[in-house]
């Protein structure tokens, strides 16, 4: 039986590696199930998988969990420290779907096992990917994509040598406001923002998709997965979202990697490789389907794209200060304090504030973690600060 554990259980990615655990209940041991604030999701599925421990990241959440998994024999823990604790229980297999930076810890102990991280949360990689790549390598760990975009280009590269790639090309569906007229979008709620045309996903990743933030941080991502550089990557605008990364390689020819939108695909592909096994997942009609749209992205509308290549060529602590601004941002947003495309404007300031004050820091690959966290610190100070300039 495999140990697996489940960081993020009770959320869209979550959930999604749940309904594959269920189908094959003798197959695993489930070990660890973390969740948030949603405490009767949490302790059925830890009822209903077995699981040793049941751990909410709030502390505040505590006395509910205890309550609901009364008698049940499976141990409850919470706060970010328990989700540490969590991580450092042995495992094979462990999925990191927290949704922001408060995955990074738990994730990086997980790797001290030796097993698989499976890793849908892009917030570590962006804000630390050579300290978690340096981990991996320490422990022996592998570090598998769960995002459908790295998924895709990683099943695109086996058997291919990473030297003879030319380009690594994701797309974008372009999110809820596509084809909003660029004068309107600066009045975009959060209730516009938030409805994805093609993917059901959180709500923050869904603004996120709305705004491309999610995609300059895949962008990033895909910087710290396949070790190419900004020049090599690049978006591609497609609606329908069944292409999902395109790989080109020296001698002009493209593998592209087509799926239907279903998350269950990428997150089994982490869970059975190297091997691919039969998932519950749509098949696709390409005749009926018809059409696929492609057209180049645009950075009037998107300024998140531009800001991502500047991350990625300047490097350093540049990814931490982007996604913790961003986050912050982001939460300043679904606060109703700043406007949709103030968001973009606030992490730009952040990011100059950063790169007028750390010119020629920060030299090594490797950054430890206690920095990393202070700048995702200040990053959110200044993010605060910055957005109460906009609109003076
Ligand atoms: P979600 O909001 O649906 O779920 C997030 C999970 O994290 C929940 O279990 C929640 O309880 C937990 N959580 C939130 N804050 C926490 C905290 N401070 N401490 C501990 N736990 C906390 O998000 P999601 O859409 O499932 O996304 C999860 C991650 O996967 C994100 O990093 C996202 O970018 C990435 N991802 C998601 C999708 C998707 O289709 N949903 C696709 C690609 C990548
Ligand atoms: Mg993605």
């Amino acid at each position: 039986m495999r140990r697996i554990s489940i960081f993020g259980a009770t959320g869209s990615i979550g959930q999604s590696t749940i309904d594959l655990i269920k189908r094959a209940p003798d197959a695993y041991h489930v070990v660890a199930l973390t969740g948030g604030r949603n405490i009767a999701q949490l302790a059925r599925d830890a009822i209903d998988l077995k699981a040793e421990i049941a751990v909410t990241g709030f502390e505040t959440c505590l006395s509910d969990l205890q309550n609901a998994l009364a008698g049940t024999g499976i141990e409850v823990a919470a706060g970010p420290q328990a989700l540490i604790e969590a991580a450092d229980r042995p495992t094979d297999w462990v999925m990191s779907a927290i949704v922001g930076a408060a995955g990074l810890a738990p994730g990086l102990h997980a790797l001290r096992h030796g097993g698989v991280l499976a890793l849908a949360n892009k917030e570590s990689l962006v804000t630390a990917g050579p300290l978690l790549k340096s981990e991996a390598a320490k422990y022996g760990a592998t570090i598998l994509p769960v995002d459908s975009e790295h998924s895709a280009v990683f099943q695109a590269l086996v058997g291919e040598d990473i030297s003879r790639v030319e380009r690594i090309i994701i797309t974008a569906s372009g999110g809820a406001l596509r084809t909003w007229p660029l004068e309107k979008l600066a009045t975009a709620t959060v209730a516009e923002a938030c409805t994805h045309p093609n993917w059901d996903m959180g709500q923050r990743i869904t603004i996120d998709s709305a705004s491309m933030f999610n995609k300059a941080m895949e962008l990033i991502e895909t910087k710290e997965f396949f070790g190419v550089s900004a020049d090599q990557i690049e978006v591609l605008v497609h609606p329908q979202s069944l292409v999902h990364a395109l790989v080109g390689f020296v001698d002009g020819a493209i593998m592209a990697h087509m799926g239907p939108h279903d998350m269950r695909h990428a997150i089994g592909y982490a869970l059975h490789w190297p091997q691919r096994e039969k998932l519950p997942v749509e098949r696709l009609d390409l005749a009926k389907i018809g059409q696929l749209e492609f057209s180049a992205p645009d950075l009037q509308r998107w300024p998140a794209l531009r800001l991502a290549d500047e991350v990625i060529r300047r490097g350093g602590l540049s990814g931490a200060i982007f996604n913790a601004a961003k986050e912050c941002a982001l939460d300043l947003f679904l606060a109703g304090e700043i406007g949709f495309q103030d968001m973009a404007q606030v992490v730009e300031l952040v990011l100059n504030r950063h790169w007028q004050n750390s010119a020629g820091s920060h030299k090594f690959d490797v950054i430890p973690l206690d920095d990393v966290l202070k700048a995702d610190h200040t990053a959110r100070v200044w993010a605060r600060e910055c957005a109460k300039t906009l609109h003076n």
